[in-house]
C-alpha cells in the first residue's frame, strides 16, 4: 500500500474556519491565513481537519511553516481583521 499524498492534498483541501490554503509541516497540516494560523494535526496519516482540534500557532512559528520571510509585520496581521480607519 503506498502511502497517502499529503502534499496533493493540501492543494485541495483549505481551513475549515477561514477557508484559507492548507501547507503541509512535519506532522500537522497549517493554515496559511495570517489571521488563522490553525495548525491540524495528522494523525496516521489522516489529516483531522477539525477546529476544536487545531492549534493556533505563534506568528514567528506559523511564518516558517508557510514559508514568508523571517520578521511578518504583527502589525499588518493585526490590520487585516482591524477596522478600517480612514
Ligand atoms: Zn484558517
Amino acid at each position: 500500500m503506498s502511502e497517502f499524498e499529503l502534499g496533493d492534498l493540501a492543494d485541495l483541501v483549505v481551513c475549515p474556519q477561514c477557508r484559507s490554503r492548507l501547507v503541509l509541516s512535519a506532522e500537522s497540516l497549517v493554515c496559511t491565513g495570517a489571521g488563522c494560523r490553525l495548525s491540524f494535526p495528522v494523525r496516521e496519516g489522516i489529516p483531522v481537519l477539525l477546529v476544536d482540534e487545531a492549534d493556533e500557532l505563534d506568528p514567528a512559528d506559523w511564518g516558517k511553516v508557510v514559508g514568508r520571510p523571517e520578521g511578518i509585520d504583527r502589525d499588518s496581521v493585526m490590520d487585516s481583521t482591524g477596522d478600517d480607519a480612514s
